[in-house]
């Protein structure tokens, strides 16, 4: 990824003299040193003159977008600044856009406030003049209000940036697909086309034994090499198999994840897409091959799950370098506990869960797939860690797209599953199992997910904004009736 920065970009007018905007430059330089040495934020920002009249508006939004590094502007009136003088400068930006509705000062100097304080600090002022531009102008924005030094006010500036750099590498997201969707099903079909009109996304299909030319060609001292990794980083749960027979099958997991990254590599595709029923000559389903590449960034769809493959790949950028964080992964519904009292589904998939989302030891297995005709796969087996995520689906209606956000409590498997040989989860839905299983199935979201324990709802919402495509939220808040009526008004507004 690039080295990405945030413009700050103070606004005024010359209408208060050079000292007040001698004052207004030195608070937001003050201002921009602090944020960047707060340690909250992920992306540097980076200052700039205060912005006056409309030629340096324009230039500088113009700037921002001929910058390669530059992934958005944050922007902020101190005093008043006619926003007329914004139109053009706004019009011609193509970035990720944060309003800081924030003041240099915290508190009113009650003894001392005189017509000069207000002409200086009048952002509550000003702020609005230039909201309101943006707003006439139908541009989508982040705004964020509170004071500049507030932990909670850089920490909503923290999750914007990641969501702005998701805006910004959306469009440089390449989904490999070396199978065609799996026969009849609905839910991982779309228009790739649209996808890429509205986020960028270059969908392409390779022909499964091109791939598998690039896993034929690995070296077998290249082989051993990985799989001598393995051996070092897993556990291996041979269960009653023959040690050499074991390794065998695990090796060609190791030829797969090789070869296959190369190929990624070589093509430039960050995301990819794998199908049980066409492996060519492949020895057997990536299934260990396909969690390593999820670990290392890829973003994983199956049975030819385009859409999911590139929101897996969306998430982990949004959340790359992250401090602290816990994972992301692509997971698919599978079964239910219906015991009043301890709802939730189990989520796993045949093979594939990425191992970021492990909680504690992760082990190696070698298990018959009960799906295709290809030999017993290696899979990496391991429960996941607690805690509350979203899991995301993407569908298409046929004439747009929709981003179902459900918001899930993780917890610890109530029992050991020893005959389970995959990986897996146990969350339970917001705002509890039936009403947010209900309201899945009402919004026609899929038994495929991208699921993250890093990113917000809000974040989320913001990429899906920017994209211009509907967000529906399954939260606490979720009623059904309420999300019948806002499915039916979204219906309305995006047509
Ligand atoms: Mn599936």
């Amino acid at each position: 990824m690039k080295n990405y920065c945030f413009w700050f970009c103070t606004g005024s007018q010359d209408l208060y003299g050079d000292e007040c905007l001698s004052h207004v430059a030195e608070h937001s330089r003050e201002m921009v040193a602090y944020m960047n040495a707060s340690g909250i934020l992920p992306y540097e920002v980076v200052w700039k003159p205060t912005l006056i009249d409309n030629a340096l508006i324009r230039k500088t939004f113009n700037d921002a977008n001929a910058d390669e590094n530059c992934a958005g502007v944050i922007t902020w009136m101190h005093t008043f600044s006619p926003a007329k003088s914004w139109i053009l400068g706004l019009q011609e930006y193509k970035k990720p856009l944060c309003h800081l509705h924030t003041q240099y000062l915290q508190e009113i100097p009650y003894d001392t406030i005189d017509m000069d304080y207000m002409n200086e600090h009048q952002s509550a002022h000003g702020d609005r003049e230039y909201g309101h531009i943006v707003t006439r102008m139908g541009i989508e924005r982040k705004v964020i209000m509170g004071y500049w030094k507030d932990e909670k006010v850089l920490g909503r500036l923290a999750s914007w940036m990641r969501t702005a750099v998701g805006v910004m590498e959306s469009s440089h997201i390449r989904i490999m697909r070396i199978a065609d969707n799996m026969r009849n099903v609905a839910v991982t079909e779309g228009d790739k086309v649209e996808a890429q009109i509205k986020f960028g996304w270059e969908v392409d299909a390779y022909p499964v034994n091109q791939i598998c030319k690039a896993v034929d060609a690995v070296t077998d001292a290249e082989v051993k090499a990985l799989t001598d990794e393995y051996y070092d980083t897993y556990k291996i749960l041979l269960e009653g198999r023959d040690a050499d027979e074991f390794r065998r099958h695990v090796e060609a997991q190791a030829k797969i994840e090789i070869g296959f990254e190369r190929f990624l590599k070589e093509k430039d595709y960050q995301a990819i897409v794998t199908h049980f029923g066409d492996l060519g000559s492949l020895q057997q389903l990536p299934g260990l091959a396909i969690q390593r590449l999820m670990q290392k960034g890829y973003g994983f769809g199956a049975e030819g799950d385009w859409k999911t493959a590139g929101m897996v790949r969306l998430m982990k950028i949004m959340t790359e370098g992250m401090k602290g964080a816990k994972g992301t992964s692509f997971y698919e519904d599978y079964t239910y506990n219906l015991v009043p009292g301890k709802e939730g589904i189990l989520e796993a998939h045949m093979l594939e869960v990425c191992p970021t989302v492990a909680d504690g030891d992760i082990s190696i297995k070698v298990v018959p797939l009960s799906m295709g005709n290809r030999e017993d796969p290696a899979r990496l087996v391991f429960t996941s860690k607690t805690g509350t995520g979203i899991a995301c689906s993407l569908i298409d209606l046929g004439h747009r797209f929709r981003l179902i956000i459900n918001e899930v409590d993780c917890k610890k498997n109530e029992k050991p599953m020893p005959k389970l040989p995959v990986a897996t989860a146990f969350w339970t839905p917001r705002p509890n199992l039936q009403t947010g299983a209900e309201s899945w199935i009402i919004c026609g979201g899929a038994h495929h997910t991208a699921f993250t324990y890093d990113l917000t709802t809000e974040q989320m919402v913001d990429w899906a904004d920017a994209m211009g495509i509907e967000a529906v939220v399954i939260d606490s808040d979720t009623t059904i009736r309420g999300l019948k009526n806002e499915l039916r008004w979204n219906a309305a507004s995006y047509r």
